[in-house]
Order: C-alpha cells, then sequence, then structure tokens
C-alpha cells in the first residue's frame, strides 16, 4: 500500500515539474512577441495636453458631395454611359446593355468589361441586381463577379433558395472564402458590396512577398473580415500568383444569359 502512494507521489510531482516547465517554455516562446509601443515609454504625461496631436490634419471629404457620393471618389458608372470601361477581351467598346434606369446589364456571351484606369488599394461601392425572373439553379442563377485588379472575385449570385458551394456562394472570395454571413436582399432588389482592397507586393523576382486582403459588406453587413487573398481566381485548379500591379476592375459575364444589374459605381484610391 505504502508503496502505491509513493508512485502516487512521484506520479504528482513528475507531472507538476512538467506543467511549470511548459509554462516556462510558453512565456520563453511569447517574449519576443509581446507589443510595445516605444512612443508610450517615456515619462507617463500627466496633463491632457501631451497626448493631444494636432497634425497632419486629414483632408476634409463630402460625403455626398460628389453628386451623392464621396467628393474624393471617383465615379466609375453613373448610369450615363460606359465611358470608364471597354471590354476586357480586346478593350473595344462596351456593347453591354445601357437602361433607362441607370443601371447596365451584362450583354450575354458578350464577355467581361473592365474599367479603363487601373487602381491598386481602394474603397469600392457598387450595387448589383439579379433578375427577378428566376433561370437555372446553384452557379447558373444570376451570376456575376468583380474581380479586383481583375483576377481577384467577389462573387456575385442570386443565392437565394438556391444552394451551391459555400465558397462559390454569394460574396465568397471565389473559392478561397466562405463568406460570414448570406445578407441577400430578396431576387430582383438592389444589393450594395463596399469592398476594402489592398493589393498584394512582389518582390524584382515575381515571388509574392505580401498577401492581398479584401473586406467585404453586403447591404450594410460584414461578409469578408480582411481575408488573405490566396491568389487569382481559377475555376479549376489551386490560385496562382502571377507578379502584377494596379489592374482593372472588371465585372463578369457568367455566359449563361445571367443578366445581372449593376448600378452607382464608385471608387476611392487608398
Ligand atoms: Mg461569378
Amino acid at each position: 500500500m505504502n508503496r502505491y502512494y509513493l508512485l502516487l507521489l512521484i506520479l504528482a510531482i513528475v507531472s507538476c515539474k512538467q506543467g511549470s516547465q511548459d509554462m516556462h517554455e510558453l512565456q520563453e516562446d511569447t517574449s519576443d512577441d509581446v507589443i510595445v509601443y516605444e512612443e508610450y515609454m517615456g515619462e507617463e504625461p500627466t496633463e491632457p495636453e501631451q497626448t493631444e496631436i494636432y497634425e497632419p490634419v486629414p483632408p476634409v471629404v463630402d460625403p455626398f458631395g460628389n453628386n451623392g457620393v464621396p467628393s474624393d471618389a471617383i465615379v466609375l458608372f453613373d448610369g450615363s454611359n460606359f465611358d470608364n470601361w471597354e471590354m476586357a477581351k480586346d478593350s473595344s467598346e462596351v456593347v453591354w446593355h445601357l437602361n433607362d434606369d441607370g443601371s447596365m446589364t451584362v450583354k450575354d456571351k458578350a464577355g467581361d468589361i473592365q474599367t479603363k484606369q487601373k487602381f491598386g488599394d481602394v474603397q469600392l461601392h457598387i450595387e448589383w441586381r439579379s433578375p427577378a425572373e428566376i433561370q437555372r439553379d446553384g452557379q447558373n442563377r444570376g451570376n456575376s463577379g468583380i474581380f479586383l485588379a481583375g483576377l481577384y472575385e467577389v462573387q456575385v449570385l442570386d443565392n437565394n433558395d438556391n444552394d451551391t458551394y459555400v465558397n462559390g456562394q454569394v460574396a465568397s472570395i471565389y473559392k478561397q472564402h466562405v463568406p460570414l454571413a448570406k445578407a441577400s436582399v430578396p431576387t430582383g432588389e438592389w444589393n450594395t458590396y463596399d469592398i476594402i482592397y489592398h493589393a498584394p507586393e512582389f518582390n524584382s523576382e515575381g515571388g509574392k512577398t505580401k498577401s492581398g486582403t479584401i473586406t467585404v459588406i453586403h447591404n450594410g453587413v460584414l461578409v469578408q473580415d480582411h481575408v488573405e487573398i490566396k491568389g487569382a481566381m481559377t475555376y479549376i485548379g489551386w490560385p496562382k500568383n502571377p507578379p502584377h500591379g494596379k489592374g482593372p476592375l472588371k465585372l463578369q459575364d457568367h455566359g449563361d444569359n445571367s443578366r445581372v444589374s449593376f448600378r452607382n459605381i464608385w471608387i476611392r484610391e487608398l
């Protein structure tokens, strides 16, 4: 019996030692990662004025000053013309439908369109609508897409009562990130996307040294929270990382008479 208790005691001591060793290792592992703000390491301020900053002064932006959009935004589409756009395949004139209500609609099998201007980091506002009349299922119902830098797709899809693979559903970063929620309005009504894109960085050999990120707010709901871009959108295969600089904003013709419409597109360079 005494031997039994002795064994238990030894086991307890060993386990305690192991525990304290683990704790020690944990502290050692994390000590280098502790965040220290060097600007706050001096003598502790005692007056409120000592921690007030007056410059640089942020620029003033009138949130509705540019015909209802932020005064420093570039209006890419206001419903009046396709002046800022071209066909993606050959830079020819846009042949998508320009509608009377200030929107545009994909022209089936005409191909993608893209902005003439190229962009790096941006904040983008865009509104889209799937046709009210239901056609087909899955990926073939109201499918389009918004490609940042012409490469990274934020999915547009009529996903209402229409399930599909979740990394290809509405507001997914196509085949890379499932959205945090499905926040679509009823089919046939206008959705808004507010997107923040930070471009990836590449070294002189073309290797990616910093991933890009995308944030998407769908009808006011955060659905992509600063997610890491793994590479260019691919339908089949792994995402690849061709080096690139600024790129156009591209809108997708899915090629199956999706009849998706867009309106009120503006962008702010960051
Ligand atoms: Mg798509």
